[in-house]
């Protein structure tokens, strides 16, 4: 077993929220994030670089920027999320066209869905997450402990 230890510093009660949105998503998100923003202002948050550029110049939030998507920045959230380091992702995927970092779009799904991490991939999920009580209540998802570690 793995024990992961968490080098950011944050309250209990703030989540800490990977944001990602695909180009012809991106209004999707903002629209979603301009109607949850102050909700999203008390979280601790993490952006690909265009998703974050975004949601900081329209919205005025406070948000770390990773690389863009397309170079890497699918992959360091990936990482985070392997090293226990994010509690949500809402990731605003196109499911109409093909993304020229496809691989990186799937690895990001698939260790999200490894390390029990919630999912929004769209905005009624986006929405559901959002007005749980858990999201108030220093809840973190169990981590599953893997024979391989
Ligand atoms: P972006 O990356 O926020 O830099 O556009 C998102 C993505 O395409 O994965």
């Amino acid at each position: 077993m793995i024990s992961i230890e968490t080098p950011e510093q944050f309250e209990r009660d703030q989540m800490r929220i990977a944001l990602v949105a695909h180009d012809n998503k991106k209004p999707d998100l903002l629209e979603w994030a301009r109607s949850n923003v102050d909700v999203l202002a008390t979280h601790r948050l993490w952006a690909t670089g265009t998703t974050g550029q975004m949601l900081s110049d329209s919205l005025g939030l406070s948000i770390t920027r990773l690389r863009s998507g397309p170079l890497g920045g699918d992959q360091q959230i990936g990482a985070m999320i392997a090293d226990g380091r994010v509690d949500m992702l809402v990731f605003f995927w196109d499911p109409l066209e093909p993304q020229p970092h496809d691989p990186d779009v799937r690895a990001l799904l698939r260790i999200a869905i490894v390390w029990n991490i919630p999912i929004a991939s769209n905005r009624a999920t986006a929405d559901f997450l959002m007005s749980s009580s858990l999201l108030t209540g220093a809840y973190r998802p169990a981590a599953p402990v893997y024979e391989r570690g």
